[in-house]
């Protein structure tokens, strides 16, 4: 049985480190905001490059914090790709704000910059219609959430373009892209403010729940400090003690254990992205292009590959190569069945079945495939030779 992502060999490599440095956190008894939680901010900061790191307790947390930071509340609209995990659009509606859904890219996977800049602009002039319902009139654009999905960098330089012409914030849930990069700059240092997650099965996961939110500019130093505040209940950050409370917040903090083991994995998460690459490659290299569309990375980005996800010609095939590969141990996840404008939580914004035709053909067609740095290259071969016995497609 090949494991989906595998975090026992992992452990294996960093038991020692993760045990002694969980020992001192015990010894020294600071189990909330304790040195190695600014010890983590600042090795994540050295990594990407962004000025400021806020860590914080998940990922849907560190997307919650900068929208109460900007003041984003009810009857703002924020943007966001349907084609994500749910937290992306949580977030938004937590503040109150609403969630306009756009379609993806069908290469990457992530937010279409063409289909963006059309809705914001149909938002704005009341062009209500299928992919734009009646219910978000009136709400005023406020910002844009882009999601680099799968661990792919998302086209940041056409999506913060748009943003700056429209006024609207840009925030980047790099939740699956930590590690990841873009013309040589890394995720999390490519839009002004970015979020990731620390959730076990992220590319840098920990033992637990934990997040952090990232500042790209060192300008951004009132944003840190209004963010720092709401982490912790809203206290004062003007040296009050923390029984002052200036506004609204949040106990988002991330534990000093979780920041211990994120500290050991770090010594071996540059190469654990490059093991990565190696096993795409294989992928690349092995599944029949006849058959299935293999993920494709823009040319000047490096993929994070939080999951290795491929298109199957149709809903059918894809049933069959999951139950073909289900059948030889080798197992499979759909991310996402089922689109957010489609959910029923979001149901009551009355967006219908295709009012998002790219978002709904991939939910149709995509599944992921085992990925994980430790997966063997005979593993690769045998889960694509596998993925390619596709006999309701044979030719
Ligand atoms: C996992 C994930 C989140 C939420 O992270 P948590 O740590 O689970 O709260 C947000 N956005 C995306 C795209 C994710 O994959």
């Amino acid at each position: 049985m090949i494991p989906f992502i595998d975090l026992k060999a992992q452990f294996a490599r960093i038991e020692a480190d993760v045990r002694r440095r969980m020992d001192a956190v015990l010894s020294h008894g600071q189990f909330v905001m304790g040195p190695e939680v600014f010890e983590l901010e600042k090795r994540l900061a050295e990594f990407t490059g962004a000025a400021k790191v806020l860590s914080c307790s998940s990922g849907t947390d560190a997307l919650l914090i900068p929208l109460m930071a900007l003041g984003v509340g009810p009857g703002d609209a924020v943007f966001v790709p349907s084609f994500t995990f749910v937290a992306t659009a949580e977030a938004v509606s937590l503040t109150g704000a609403t969630p306009v859904f756009v379609d993806i890219d069908p290469v990457t996977f992530s937010m279409d910059p063409a289909d963006l800049e059309r809705r914001i602009e149909d938002l704005r002039d009341g062009r209500h219609g299928p992919g734009l319902p009646e219910s978000l009139a009136g709400l005023t654009p406020r910002g844009i959430i882009a999601v680099d999905l799968f661990g792919i960098p998302c086209d940041y330089p056409a999506i913060q373009n748009i943003g700056y012409r429209h006024g609207l914030f840009v925030i980047g849930d790099a939740a699956q892209s930590f590690g990841a990069s873009l013309q040589g700059r890394k995720s999390c240092a490519l839009a002004r403010i970015s979020c990731t997650s620390f959730f076990p099965a992220k590319p840098l996961g920990g033992y637990g729940d934990g997040g952090a939110v990232f500042l790209r500019d060192a300008v951004d130093e009132e944003l840190y400090d209004l963010m720092t505040s709401i982490r912790v209940h809203g206290m004062g950050t003007g040296g009050q003690d923390k029984y002052t409370n200036v506004r609204v917040g949040l106990n988002a903090r991330l534990d000093t254990l979780q920041a211990a083991i994120l500290l050991a994995k770090m010594e071996i998460f540059p190469e654990e992205i490059d093991m990565r690459q190696t096993v795409a490659a294989g992928y690349a290299a092995a599944i029949d292009p006849d058959r299935f569309t293999a993920p494709r990375v823009p040319a000047g980005s490096v993929s994070a590959w939080a999951q290795y996800s491929v298109l199957a010609r149709d809903a059918q095939s894809r049933a069959a190569a999951q139950e073909r590969l289900k059948a030889a141990g080798i197992p499979t996840a759909v991310y996402y069945p089922k689109p957010l404008h489609l959910q029923q939580v979001y149901a009551s914004l009355g967006y219908a079945p295709g009012s998002l035709p790219v978002t709904e053909d991939c939910s149709r067609r995509i599944f992921s495939l085992p990925m994980h740095p430790y997966l063997a290259e005979s593993d690769v071969r045998r889960i694509a030779e596998v993925l390619n016995a596709d006999v309701l497609n044979a030719d």
